[in-house]
Order: C-alpha cells, then structure tokens, then sequence
C-alpha cells in the first residue's frame, strides 16, 4: 500500500488554507487565535484524508516523519480536530520525542526531577493510550521512572521506543484507529455526528509546563459553566503538564486564594494578558471560550481553546449576552441553543424553604429536581416507565448501554464520576436532575439496596435528587416552580419575532391554561374535554347519564352537567383573555367511566338504585373488543348526541359570558375521531341548531368556528370534502399513529424497545413523529383540504407537537401551528424560530 500522503500536511499560520471541514474545528481555531497574534507554539495541521488513509493501514513515510520532528526542533504533542468540538476524539498525547537522549538534555536544561517527571509521563500515556496496556499498571503518580520504563519493557518485551519518528507514527495511528473505534463511534453519534464523521489531526510543539520560575499549565474561562454568569474560573498547577506531575506541582493557583499565593500575583503581566486574550477570543471567535495555556520561566503560550462546557441555562445567559452585546446577531443566538435544552430550565427546584431529609451530598453535575423512585438498573428504569413511574436511577457508575435507562428516568445518582463523568455529560444533555460522585453511598446492587451511613434504600423507595444542590434527600421534597429569567424570556421574544408557525398548548384545566400563558402559548389547541367529567362531583351524574334508557332522561343529568362544563369554560376563556381556546367534544369511550370491579358496581347499584344485576349488564353492554376503535368521538357524538349538544350549548354560553367582560370570544369546537364527511355534517347541524336556540333565548350574538382532527388515515385521505364543512383541522398525531401502523398506543410500550433495539422503527413513533408514513398522511391530508378550502386552518395538537424534529416537518407542512404540552411551549417557540431562520 502506498504511504499515506504527508504533503497534505499544513503549517498553520494565519493565511494557510486552513478549514475546519478538512482539517477539523480545533485547527481552524488554533488558526484564529494565531491571526489574533496569540503566543501560540508552531503547529501543524493533518487532513481528515490523510488520518482516514493512517486509520485504513496506510505507512507513514519515516522522512517525513522525521522531518516533522526535526522542523519541531523539540518535543511535540498531537491533538484531536474533529469536525464539531462536540463530537471528543482520542486523547491528547503530550511530549512525544522524548527518549533517554532527550532526557539527558532536559536534565541539564530543567533539573532532574521536571526531566523524569516529563519523560515518566510519556511512557505513561504512551504505554495507555498507543501501546494499550494495562491502565492500571501505568497509573501510579509514584512510580518512578526506571520503574515505569521497566515496566513498559516487561510488557512488550522491546525497550521504550527510542525514535521520536516511530514514537510520531505510533501515535498518529493509534488515534486514527481509536476514532474507528465503537466506543468513539457510539458517543460520536449520541452528539448528533454521523458515523463517518472525519477526524484531523493538530501536531504543535510542545511548551513545557516544568522547569524553574512560575511554570506550569492551565485554563481560563470568563463565564460561570452553570450559571453563565462572568466570573473568571478555572485551574492553574505549577509544574505539572497532563500526566507529568513535578514536585512542587499544585503550589499555586489561578486566582488570589487564601490556600496560598496565585498566577494572578507571582506573574500579573502574565494573567494580565490572559484576560485580555479571553476578551478578544470572545470577540473574535463570537463564543466563551476556555483558554488552556503553558506558562514556561514567566513565558505564556496559549496552546489551545475550546468552548466553554455550559449548562443549559448558561447556554441561554452566554448566547443571549453574546447577541445583546453586538457580537453575534440575535437570529445566530438563537441558533445556539438546543430547544429541548430550554425544558430544563423549566425544571422544578426543591424549595428552599421546605424541610429537607438529607441522606449524602455529591457533585452538582445537572441542575433540577426530581422526585422518583430507586432502581438499580437501565431495565428496572424503563419497566417503571412503561409503568408511568417516576424513577431514579442509581448506579456506581453508568456507562453508554445505560443511555435508554437514563431517557426513562427523571433524575440520576451515582456514586462515582465527575463533572465530565458519562453520568453526567448525558444527563445535561437530556436535561435531567443528576448527582455524581455521592461518596456517602454503598450500592448493593445484589442486595437491590442503597446504604447510607446506618440508614438503607431499598429498590422501590422514594428519593428526591437535587441536581442544582447536589443533595441526596429521601421521600419527596417540596418543590418550587422553575423562574424563567431575563435571558430566557429576551431569547423567546427573539424566537417570537423569528417564527412564522404558531405555538398553542394541550390544556384541559385552569392551571395548565395559566402555565400555558406564562410560556407564551398563543391559545389552546385542543381541551380535552373528558378528563373535566372525571372529578368526583361530576362522575354520578355523568353516570346517571350513562344509565339513562331515554334521551329525556339523559338530558336530565347532562343538564346537571352543563353548569359545570360552562364554568369550566368561561374560566378557561377568561385566562386566556381573547387567545383562542380549542374545544375538543367528549373523545372517550363511555365504559371509560364505569367501575369494573363487583365493589364498585354494587356502590354504583346502591347510588343508582338499582338492581346489581342492572348494573353488571349494563357493564357489560358497554364493554367492547377494541374500545379505542369502537364507540368513542364522533360515533358517541352521533350514536347519543344530547352529550355534544350540552358539549356545545356549555360552549356558547360560557363565550357570551367570558365576552361580556373581556374582547369577544370566538370558540372552537374540534369533533374528535372524524373517518366520514357525514359524521362532520350530522354534527354540524346539530350544533348550528343549538346556537341557534342559545341566540335566542340570551338574546345574544357570537361566532364560533367548527373544527375536525384528522385522527384516521381515511380522514386524512378525505380531508377535501371534510373541509368544505369546517373552518379547521388539526392532526391529532397519537391516534393517527396508532391507526396508521395499526399499533396500540396502550400496548406498544411492551416491544417497542426490542424494535427500535433491533432498528424496525429507527425511532419510537410516539415520541417522534413517523415522517414517511404518518408525515405522508399529514401531508395528503393538509394539501387537499387546501386545494378544497384555501383559506382553512391546519394544525397538529398530538404529542408530537413539543418535539423539534417533529415541529420542523410541520412547518415544511405548511401547518399554521402546533400545540403541545404547556411545559413544551418554549420548546416548541425556539424549535419553530430555528426552522424559519
Ligand atoms: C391525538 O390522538 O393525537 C390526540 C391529540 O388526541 P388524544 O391524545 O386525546 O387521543
Ligand atoms: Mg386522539
């Protein structure tokens, strides 16, 4: 095979093609701090290509290997440059080019001690990283030099590699290799990157951070990682370099700090001009950047830069600081911030306030609360959701198989890992609540037990984790609503002004409506009106209904309920103050209300004063085979239509009532499970006549408009004739779904992760909504209902509505909005503003 092509190899400097699709992000960035003027050490960019052609067995030509060296004039180390910072890569190998000559000369130079301490760390890394053996046995800060050589010899039986151009070789292609690696491949792709995703190379010359006067290594950052407030962070330690760690390492910190004396006075000139440099990186690389620096005898250079980790909630402070200082435009703030990132700021916080059971404190590695219970494994947390429990998932440590387990749980405790730990990288990124490092626990996982001092957990238990806090607390704490703050609300105002799709919410009750404003739904998409007959004052009458064998004598008990539902609805209509409001007539099938057991049917005998055996055969008409596809929606409203002619009056009344104080309010009413024209236009008619009786009889005029979700695939295929009798429709994703695959909404959860395991459905369809086939529907359906009635609303309230990926086919649907959950509203604002910019 011919040796990989070396003349691909370029010097960065501030005008060499230098891009960051060839040569990774990294390069690209070393490039704009070298146009800035930064001390940056020589440095050496290496295509995607050309480390493909290593990874895929090509040689690496000896010459230019050495030329590289010797150009180098030294030692030199080699970094990873994916395509997205995100994305990681190997491990950085410092100080390749040291060998016993090196050494010598290092000692003369340095001392003994930075000269074996530099070399000790090589071999170390060398032997890990580039030779793969045994971690363990090249871990111990202790060890001596001679010991670590011997070591390395007795390992792989040959001496360390004396050829700084071999050792060069060996390490470009170990981490070629390692990018191919599944474990790089998997975490690639959890960030979003393809699984081809190229990788560069940066070799820079190395500074070393050991040696005489204030010397050492470090970084910088001027924002607060969580709260994204400026404040300068970060580490300093005096004569250490990665692995290679000097006597005096650790003496000197970053920052005045009463533990002992810091960079910022040993050396001001030099912290001086790290601060400067962040101002400018901020400017000119339009991002927080995290500085990592060498400081040699009193000499700074910079060696690298990388964004700043961040918090979601950081996110949002350091794009929307970034836009209102001019430095980004507000249209790329909002580019910055991942939708599902802005629930999290939305999470619940244990209130302060409220007593608190502590069981052991650990790191803050996310932020939030959440109350849950203990499991001890990725399956016991997803059986619990399937279960709809809240679970807490508690491990020593977790590791990427885990990942499933962690999307089905609210919050995460470990009792291992840092802040970068795998525990705690993902579940920032999914925006749980999570704990690491909780050394005050024991998990028996044998025993499913969780020990804590001389109190024990067992699996099954109440815990709440407060992720801001990092406390452990048992049973569940008092919570207080997430504050939604100035950044926040500055971002979705920029998103608002973006969007051209407009955001409702799902909300059945007064609370959800007010939650529902207060992050910015622009109305109610779809009330689910049924869950509003379930309280307990409603449910005899609704079950008298239930019983009654004459219309007359239905009518009897709906008009006990018709006080309620008006007053459910004027509320509604008040606190939506003139936003429209989406009425869904009753959806459920009627055994929905019934008891099933003999207890309860005798209870509902004794109030109804009837026979039991009335009672059990009425149960039991009612029953069906397949009730989601038997007689609900619009078959009730057809089959017994004094439910949506109370439905409608309660609706008319309430909006003369609502409008009377505030602007007119013009109700929707949306008939649910809709397959035939027919049904629409039975209704119709229905509810023109009880308008009109309610005209006059309250001698008052309003406008409403009528409405069908699209819920089946006939009505999707239909939706031209179904809108000449309407004024909207909205897809009603959940059941569609559920009818288009002809799979049960209730039941799926039992295989659904064996088929997404096993890649049938790339995606549960669910969650994200199937845009070939149930997409095609929604697009069939929008477009003849458009061709019909050019002017209709069209819209999409299932769940599918709060998920970015979903949102943007909506909009490409030319849908006029979604509606979504009311804490998925933000979300649901920022995914729409992306998809428009
Ligand atoms: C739907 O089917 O998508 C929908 C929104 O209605 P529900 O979830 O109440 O069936
Ligand atoms: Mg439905």
């Amino acid at each position: 095979m011919n040796p990989a092509d070396f003349s691909q190899f370029v010097e960065i400097t501030p005008s060499a093609p230098v891009s960051a699709t060839v040569h990774g992000w990294r390069a690209k960035c070393l490039q704009r701090l070298i146009r800035m003027d930064l001390p940056v050490p020589r440095s050496r960019a290496i295509p995607a290509s050309v480390v493909r052609a290593i990874a895929a067995g090509r040689s690496l030509p000896e010459a230019e290997l050495g030329r590289l060296i010797a150009e180098g004039g030294g030692l030199m180390g080699v970094r990873p440059s994916a395509m997205d910072p995100e994305w990681g890569g190997p491990s950085t190998i410092l100080n390749i080019g040291l060998n016993d000559a090196c050494h010598r000369q290092l000692t003369e130079r340095l001392g003994a001690e930075a000269a074996d301490a530099l070399y000790r760390g090589f071999v170390q890394s060398y032997a890990i990283h580039v030779a793969r053996l045994d971690p363990d046995m090249f871990s111990d800060p202790a060890a001596s030099l001679a010991e670590v050589l011997d070591a390395y010899q007795d390992e792989t039986d040959e001496p360390f590699p004396q050829d700084p151009a071999r050792q060069l070789g060996e390490v470009l292609r170990s981490m070629a290799r390692a990018w191919d690696g599944p474990t790089a491949r998997l975490l690639r792709q959890a960030k979003g990157a393809p699984a081809d995703a190229p990788l560069g190379l940066v070799v820079q010359d190395m500074a070393l951070a050991l040696g005489p006067g204030v010397t050492g290594s470090g970084s910088i950052q001027f924002i607060d990682s969580v709260t994204g407030t400026p404040r300068i962070t970060g580490r300093f330690r005096g004569q250490t370099q990665g692995r290679a760690v000097g006597r005096d390492a650790g003496s000197i910190y970053l920052t005045r700090d009463a533990r002992g004396p810091s960079l910022e006075e040993a050396a001001p000139e030099v912290f001086a001009d790290l601060v400067r440099f962040g101002v400018a990186a901020r400017e000119r690389l339009r991002e927080e950047m995290q500085i990592e620096f060498v400081v040699a005898d009193g000499v700074l250079s910079i060696i690298d830069a990388i964004r700043v980790q961040r918090s979601s909630r950081a996110a949002v402070r350091i794009a929307v600081a970034l836009a209102r200082d001019g430095i980004i435009p507000p249209d790329q703030a909002l580019m910055r911030v991942q939708p599902r990132a802005l629930a999290e700021l939305l999470h619940h916080q244990v209130d302060p306030r409220a007593p608190r059971d502590l069981i052991t404190r650990g790191m803050a590695a996310s932020p939030g609360a959440a109350t849950g219970r203990i499991v001890f494994s990725a399956a016991a947390a997803q059986a619990a959701a399937a279960r709809g429990e809240a679970a807490v998932l508690v491990r020593r440590e977790t590791l990427p198989e885990d990942i499933r387990g962690m999307h089905a749980s609210v919050a995460v405790l470990t009792e291992r890992g840092g802040m970068s730990s795998h525990a705690a990288v993902i579940a920032r990124g999914l925006g749980l609540p999570c704990i690491v490092s909780a050394a005050g626990i024991h998990i028996d996982v044998r025993a499913r037990v969780m020990r804590a001092g001389t109190r024990s957990f067992r699996e099954g238990e109440e815990i709440t984790i407060d992720g801001t806090s990092g406390e452990v607390l048992a049973g569940a704490a008092e919570m207080l609503e997430p504050a939604l703050d100035d950044s926040f609300t500055q971002l979705l105002d920029w998103a608002d002004a973006a969007r051209e799709m407009g955001v409702r919410a799902n909300a059945d009750t007064p609370e959800d409506a007010r939650t529902a404003r207060m992050f910015g739904a622009q109305g109610i998409g779809l009330c689910r009106t049924e869950h509003m007959f379930f309280e307990e004052n409603r449910l005899p009458a609704m079950r008298e209904m239930i019983f009654a064998d004459r219309p007359e004598d239905r009518r009897v008990a709906l008009d006990r309920l018709l006080p309620m539902q008006r007053a459910d609805f004027t509320n509604l209509f008040r606190i939506m103050d003139g936003y429209p409001v989406t009425i869904r007539l009753f959806d459920p099938p009627l055994h929905e209300f019934l008891p099933h057991d003999r207890e309860g049917m005798r209870e509902l005998a004794e109030s109804l004063d009837l026979p039991l055996s009335d009672v059990v055969r009425r149960v039991e008409a009612l029953s069906e085979y397949n009730p989601m596809l038997g007689m609900r929606g619009v078959r009730l409203g057809i089959t017994v239509p004094e439910i949506y002619e109370m439905q409608a009056r309660a609706i008319f009344e309430a909006a003369i009532e609502a409008g009377r104080q505030g602007e007119g309010v013009v109700p929707e009413i949306m008939i649910p499970l809709v397959s035939a024209m027919r049904e629409v236009e039975l209704i119709r008619h229905r509810i023109e006549s009880v308008a009109a009786a309610v005209r006059a009889e309250k001698r008052a005029e309003f406008a409403y408009r009528l409405g069908v979700m699209v819920e089946t695939p006939r009505a999707a295929l239909r939706a031209g004739e179904i809108a000449a009798h309407c004024s909207f429709l909205s897809f009603g994703t959940n059941d569609l779904t559920q009818m288009t695959y002809g799979l049960s909404r209730d039941d799926a959860a039992r295989f659904m992760n064996s088929y997404v395991g096993q890649g049938v459905f790339s995606e549960d369809p669910f969650h994200i909504l199937d845009q070939d086939g149930v997409g095609e529907l929604v697009m069939i359906g929008a477009a003849r209902a458009r061709a019909q009635k050019p002017g209709i609303t069209v819209s999409m309230c299932g769940e599918h509505g709060g998920n970015a990926d979903s949102i943007a086919f909506c909009l490409r649907a030319g849908l006029d909005y979604v509606s979504c959950s009311p804490f998925r509203v933000p979300v649901a604002r920022l995914a729409a503003a992306q998809e428009t910019i």
